[in-house]
C-alpha cells in the first residue's frame, strides 16, 4: 500500500465514524421517585419525549394501585377493608372487585407462592409491618408479636374469583404486601408500553429491577452485580444481556443491626424473622420481570441448594447466587448458552 492510499484511509475512517455517531440517537432519560425508589428510563433510539413522559405517568398510576403506604392506593383500600361488597354471609369476610392490574398481580403472586413452597408469600404484610427498617432506632419485635402476626399471614385466607374479578379475604387482620413483585410488574408494563410505541433500545431501572429492551447501540447491555455490604462500586461480576429483565434481591439493601445481628428486609414466611438462608444476594435473569422479581425474593429465602434446584426446574429462568462467604453460583439456560459459546 502506498503513502497516498494510507492517507486516504486515514481520512475516510474518521468520516465513517462521524457519520455512524451522528446516525446514533443521543440517549434520553426520564426519572422520578415512585414506590419509595428512584425509577429511571433511558432510551438509545428515537423514542419520543412524550412516550418517555407517559412512562412516568404510568409509574404514578401504578403507585396508586400497588403502594401499601399511599392512603389513596387500591391496595391500601383493600388492606383497610374499605367499601366491602357485603356479598358474604359471614360478617368478617371481606369482598371487593379489583382493578384488572391488581387482580393480575395478585393472581400471579398466588401462583408463584404456591410454586415456591410459599418462600414468596404476598400475605406477609402483618409480619413485615413489625420490622420497621426506616426508623432511626428500630427494635427487634417480640416472639409473641411475630407469632401473632404470622397467624394472620395465611395465603389460604385469600381467594380470587376470575368470573367477577373479586377478592375474598376471610381473615380480618390479613394484610397484603406486594413489595417483592409489584416493581417487576411495573417494569413489564413499561416495557410493553415502550415496545408498542416503537422503542427498540432502552433500559428501565426500578432500584434492583432492570429491564433491557433490545441492545444499547447494537451492543449487549453490561449489568453489574453488586458485592453485598460493600461500598466498593466495582461489581463482583457483569452480565451481558439483551431483551431481558435482570432483578436482584439482596439482604444488604435494607437492614439494621442490633447486638451484632443483622436484621434485613427479606422475611422467611416460616419463621416471621429475616431469612437465615446461606445466601446474601440473588439475581434472576428472565424475560418476565414480574416473575424475576418474585423469584429473586423466593430464592433468597430458599437458600442455595433448593434455589438452584428450583431454577434448574424452570425453562428460561437463570440466576446468580452469592452465598454468605461471597462465592458466586450460577444456574439456568443463560449460563449454559454462555458456556457453550466459549
Ligand atoms: P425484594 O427487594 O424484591 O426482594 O422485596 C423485598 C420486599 O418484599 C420487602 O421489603 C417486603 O415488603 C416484601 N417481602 C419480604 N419478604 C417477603 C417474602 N418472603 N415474600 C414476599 N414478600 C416479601
Ligand atoms: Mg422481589
Amino acid at each position: 500500500m502506498n503513502d497516498s492510499s494510507i492517507k486516504k484511509i486515514k481520512i475516510i475512517i474518521p468520516i465513517f465514524i462521524m457519520i455512524f455517531l451522528s446516525a446514533c440517537s443521543q440517549p434520553k432519560t426520564v426519572s422520578g421517585l415512585y414506590f419509595d425508589t428512584l425509577i429511571s428510563i433511558t432510551t438509545y433510539d428515537n423514542t419520543s419525549q412524550e412516550a418517555l413522559n407517559e412512562c412516568l405517568q404510568l409509574c404514578s398510576d401504578y403507585e396508586l394501585i400497588f403502594s401499601k403506604t399511599n392512603v389513596n392506593s387500591e391496595l391500601y383500600a383493600i388492606n383497610t377493608r374499605a367499601s366491602s361488597l357485603n356479598i358474604s354471609e359471614a360478617p368478617d369476610v371481606y369482598c371487593a372487585v379489583l382493578s384488572p392490574e391488581l387482580y393480575e398481580v395478585l393472581n400471579t403472586a398466588i401462583e408463584i407462592s404456591l410454586d415456591t413452597d410459599q418462600a414468596f408469600t404476598p400475605t406477609l404484610g402483618q409480619v413485615i409491618n413489625l420490622w420497621d427498617y426506616k426508623s432511626d432506632s428500630p427494635n427487634v419485635p417480640s416472639n409473641c408479636d411475630i407469632d401473632s402476626a404470622l397467624s394472620h399471614s395465611d395465603l389460604s385466607s385469600l381467594s380470587l374469583n376470575p368470573a367477577d374479578r373479586t377478592i375474598t379475604i376471610s381473615d380480618s387482620e390479613l394484610t397484603l404486601d406486594l413489595g417483592a413483585i409489584a416493581k417487576g410488574y411495573v417494569a413489564d408494563q413499561l416495557k410493553k408500553y415502550l415496545a408498542e410505541h416503537g422503542t427498540r433500545e432502552a433500559v428501565i431501572k426500578l432500584a434492583g429491577n432492570i429491564y433491557c429492551i433490545g441492545n444499547k447501540y447494537g451492543q449487549q447491555y453490561s449489568i453489574g452485580i453488586q458485592k453485598p455490604f460493600s461500598a466498593d462500586p466495582e461489581p463482583v461480576t457483569t452480565l451481558k444481556v439483551s431483551n431481558t429483565s435482570v432483578v436482584t434481591s439482596g439482604i444488604y439493601e435494607r437492614y439494621f443491626e442490633a447486638d451484632g445481628v443483622i436484621y434485613h428486609h427479606i422475611i422467611d414466611p416460616a419463621t416471621g424473622y429475616p431469612s437465615r438462608s446461606d445466601l446474601t444476594s440473588v439475581t434472576v435473569i428472565c424475560d418476565n420481570s414480574t416473575m424475576a422479581d418474585a423469584l429473586s425474593t423466593a430464592i433468597l429465602v430458599m437458600g442455595k441448594e433448593k434455589g438452584i434446584e428450583y431454577i434448574d426446574s424452570q425453562s428460561n429462568v437463570s440466576a446468580v447466587l452469592i452465598d454468605e462467604n461471597g462465592n458466586l453460583h450460577t444456574c439456568g439456560s443463560y449460563f449454559n448458552q454462555t458456556a457453550s459459546q466459549q
